[in-house]
């Protein structure tokens, strides 16, 4: 890739395959799309690879993918080298990179100052704004992404970034001959801390919705602003998938674990960007430490409890993709 990281080192997406290079049944391990959510993610593939990894029949593969954007993990960032929120970069092809008018415009002033952090009335604006408009609808306008302020939070690009290009035709070489593909991509920073939403790109009802909800229960919820934690997005890459594999049923969930609350999320992302844009953009800045411990929370007990759900998920994929045959024995988990 041509980003480089804060010694100069060069980035690149690691993957590894585990099985048949041609495929027809895939669990797809993914993680760090969202730069600095990453330390989750590779956390739970880390555990993983200690545990073991489960038998896998001769067609069948499992793909781990350590950190889709090298960049934010490395600069402490959750975009990527172009200010992009990669999971707003995966339009369709005949999709402009527009922002739909109105919206965030409004809020650009407040979320994006032009200056490094310093004291100020966010949380008054921001309270007065969650008044005013309703937190359902401010979460949506402001997180749903946008494609106008190149330098704003939840920026969606201009085009398809290097990373997410790259990444895409390598799963359209490799995984698009294949029948069916149950696919997790982990997140952090929504919802109750150290718990996970398993988001699904459907609504209450349909059958992407019914058929994960009776695999892996109630924490499944719709990308739906008033149906959970989430909000609708355009872009995402969870719409990247079932695109680069025509042929084959798609299982895929955004397992989001919670952090803290969406307030203290918003401002260390301001505080941050604030820095990287319009300070020195240093890792060594507290605005740096805050990102990391806001989407990585610092405490042994999170730290467990994710590690714990990612591998039960991974484990209830791998179930619903090979059979119950290749499950791992639980009660190996954690001995
Ligand atoms: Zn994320």
């Amino acid at each position: 890739m041509d980003a480089r990281g804060p010694g100069g080192e060069e980035l690149g997406i690691d993957l590894a395959v585990f099985g048949s290079p041609s495929a027809k049944r895939v669990v797809l391990h993914t993680t760090g799309l969202h730069g600095i959510e990453g330390f989750a993610g590779s956390a739970i593939q880390l555990a993983l690879l200690e545990r073991g990894l489960p038998a896998i029949p001769d067609d069948g593969a499992i793909v781990l993918v350590h950190v889709l954007n090298p960049f934010g993990m490395a600069w402490l960032r959750r975009v990527n080298e172009s200010n992009v929120d990669l999971n707003r970069n995966f339009l369709e092809p005949d999709e402009e990179y527009a922002s739909p008018a109105g919206g965030y415009a409004a809020f650009d002033g407040l979320l994006n100052p032009k200056t490094p952090p310093s004291l100020d009335l966010f949380y008054a604006e921001a309270a007065w704004l969650v008044a005013r408009h309703g937190f359902n609808q401010l979460k949506q306008t402001i997180v749903g992404g946008q494609y106008a302020f190149e330098k704003g939070l939840f920026f969606g690009g201009a085009q398809l970034e290097q990373g997410p290009a790259l990444f895409s035709s390598w799963v359209e070489e490799q995984l698009g001959a294949s029948d069916h593909v149950v696919a997790i991509d982990v997140h952090t920073g929504l919802g109750k801390s150290g718990v996970d939403t398993l988001l699904v790109e459907d609504e209450v009802g349909g059958p992407l919705y019914e058929r994960l909800k009776a695999r892996f229960g109630e924490r499944v919820t719709p990308w739906d602003p008033d149906a959970g934690v989430a909000y609708a997005i355009r872009g995402g890459y969870p719409s990247m998938i079932p695109r680069a594999c025509e042929r084959a049923r798609v299982d895929l969930v955004t397992q989001e674990f919670g952090t803290t609350i969406p307030f203290l999320v918003l401002k260390a992302l301001r505080e941050e960007n604030r820095w990287h844009q319009w300070g020195d953009a240093t890792l060594d800045h507290p605005a740096k430490a805050r990102l990391k411990d806001t989407f990585c929370k610092p405490t042994p007990t999170w730290k467990s409890e994710i590690v714990r759900r990612g591998l039960e998920l991974f484990d209830a994929s791998v179930d619903l993709t090979f059979g119950e045959h290749y499950m791992c024995d639980p009660k190996r988990l954690f001995s």
